[in-house]
């Protein structure tokens, strides 16, 4: 095992590579307080990648409804369960094991395998309330307000430490230099399923038609072009951005991932405990447990919820909000000024501009340059 630094545990910790960041780091934000599960970005990719033979069961961009819901069934909780005490210190730093610490000898991570009834089931949970009453027969009986739900869209997240990468026998499975995207190499691989097995997201899925496992590719062939993932840029509810992150010590503070990551820290990553920085993030719900939260996304998640909430006091962070979902192309500089948030690409020069706050126009009942009337009936 290397010695390597997590700065989501904030400390080093044992991996089975030696560890070394690449050039950039490809990441998605995603603000969970506006995803409505119309699931567009599951169908954008799956039309784009996963519509061939053997790969009929694979969303390699899933949404579940939590905490009820999970493709494949459980994933989150078997691994949890299998991890044991998982303690963060007052001063964030991770005291439990990650899945490498914790590993068996003879193994590279704390894992399982799903069986394959496990994946049939991808939108179970649906909508289903967890809290108080949960059971009492009707959303009428128990408001106001202690249940809850959310939904979780979820992507590989090329995270910096793979486990997929580092159980793989056959040396398969590689991570870009260039942007920081792990890749299968489907001509080495052999379809043993190590990846699979330990992959604690499962985001590693086997095609039995091509006997060789497949991943989200983090639409590469997109982002050396400029442009965002397709489950990005078709996102219906404006909920996220892709762009490239830093390791806090050399975070740009125009960079709009950076900013939210760790100038702001709204955005966190998913189950950091587990030890692979991960390179999604996401902007917690406000509404939902806390302790089921901070299981989640540690325990930076009271504070970014407190952010988040105050974002009328912070006109920043609430413009460059209203710059996701405004461009195809990737941001690598934003700016706010002035009531306008501006997007930028990697050579400088401007894609998007947006008004931080929308105008209000009110019309007239009768419009003489038209000669047309108009009213708010219903
Ligand atoms: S397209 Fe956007 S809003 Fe719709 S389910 Fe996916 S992440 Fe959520
Ligand atoms: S999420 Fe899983 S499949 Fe994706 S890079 Fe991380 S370990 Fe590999
Ligand atoms: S980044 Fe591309 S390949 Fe990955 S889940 Fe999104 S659409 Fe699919």
């Amino acid at each position: 095992m290397a010695k390597v630094n997590n700065w989501h545990l904030r400390r080093e910790m044992e991996y089975p590579l030696e560890g070394s960041r690449p050039k950039r780091q490809w990441a998605i934000i995603f603000d969970l307080n506006k995803c409505i599960a119309c699931q567009t970005c599951t169908l954008a990719c799956k039309t784009t990648w996963t519509s061939g033979r053997g790969q009929e069961y694979m969303f390699w961009n899933n949404v579940e409804t939590k905490p009820w819901g999970g493709y494949p069934l459980g994933w989150d909780v078997r691994v949890l369960e299998k991890l044991g005490p998982q303690e963060w210190a007052k001063s964030g730093e991770y005291l439990g094991k990650t899945i490498f610490e914790a590993a068996p000898p003879s193994e590279k991570a704390v894992h399982f395998a799903p069986k394959d009834e496990d994946w049939m089931y991808p939108n179970l949970g649906e909508d289903d309330c967890a809290g108080a009453n949960q059971d009492s027969g009707g959303h009428v009986a128990s408001l106001p307000h202690d249940k809850w739900f959310f939904y979780l869209p979820r992507t590989c997240a090329h995270c910096t430490y793979p486990a997929c990468l580092a159980a793989c026998p056959r040396n398969a499975i590689y991570k870009r230099e260039e942007d920081g995207i792990v890749l299968i190499d489907q001509s080495r691989c052999k379809g043993y399923g190590e990846c699979v097995r330990a992959c604690p997201y499962k985001k590693s899925m086997y095609n039995p038609e091509t006997r060789t496992s497949e991943k989200c590719i983090g639409c590469y062939p997109a982002v050396e072009q400029g442009v965002q993932p397709q489950c990005v840029v078709n996102c219906i509810g404006k909920i996220r951005v892709m762009g490239f992150v830093h390791p806090p010590a050399q975070a740009k503070k125009d960079n709009p991932v950076d900013w939210l990551i760790h100038e702001k820290k709204i955005a966190l990553p998913y189950y950091p405990q587990l030890g692979l920085e991960p390179n999604i993030y996401y902007i917690p719900p406000v509404h939902a447990d806390p302790e089921y939260l901070r299981q989640m996304f540690g325990p930076g998640v009271d504070g970014a919820i407190e952010r988040y909430k105050a974002l009328s006091n912070d006109p920043v962070t609430a413009g460059l909000l209203c710059l996701i979902g405004s461009t195809d192309r990737i941001m690598h500089r934003f700016e706010v000024k002035n009531g306008e948030a501006r997007g930028f690409d990697d050579q400088g020069k401007e894609l998007v501009s947006v008004p931080v706050t929308e105008p209000f126009i009110e019309r007239t009942a009768f419009d003489a340059k038209i000669g047309a009337i108009r009213n708010n009936t219903p």
